[in-house]
């Protein structure tokens, strides 16, 4: 089994920028293009849009400090997987 892609990487990180309010509309579109071809980040992506609205609200975002932080957990995680 291998760790995560360089795409998914790229992924995680825009999640990390939505997480503090940096998200652009073009990333939330790479976002979901992404998960449509990618099963490791698919289930993420999708918790995180149900847990925090991810990429339903690309400004302005205020995030209960446990959410935030057990989404970037989650995050740190994914990205450890990635192959060095
Ligand atoms: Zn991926």
């Amino acid at each position: 089994m291998s760790g995560i892609s360089q795409d998914c990487a790229v992924v995680l990180e825009n999640i990390s920028a939505f997480l503090d309010g940096e998200l652009s509309a073009t990333d939330c579109a790479a976002i979901e293009a992404h998960c449509a071809s990618c099963e490791r980040c698919a289930p993420v992506v999708e918790g995180l849009r149900r847990t925090v609205g991810l990429c339903r609200s690309a400004r302005a975002v205020t995030l209960p400090d446990a959410v935030r932080q057990r989404a970037r957990d989650s995050i740190r995680r994914l990205l450890d997987e990635r192959e060095h």
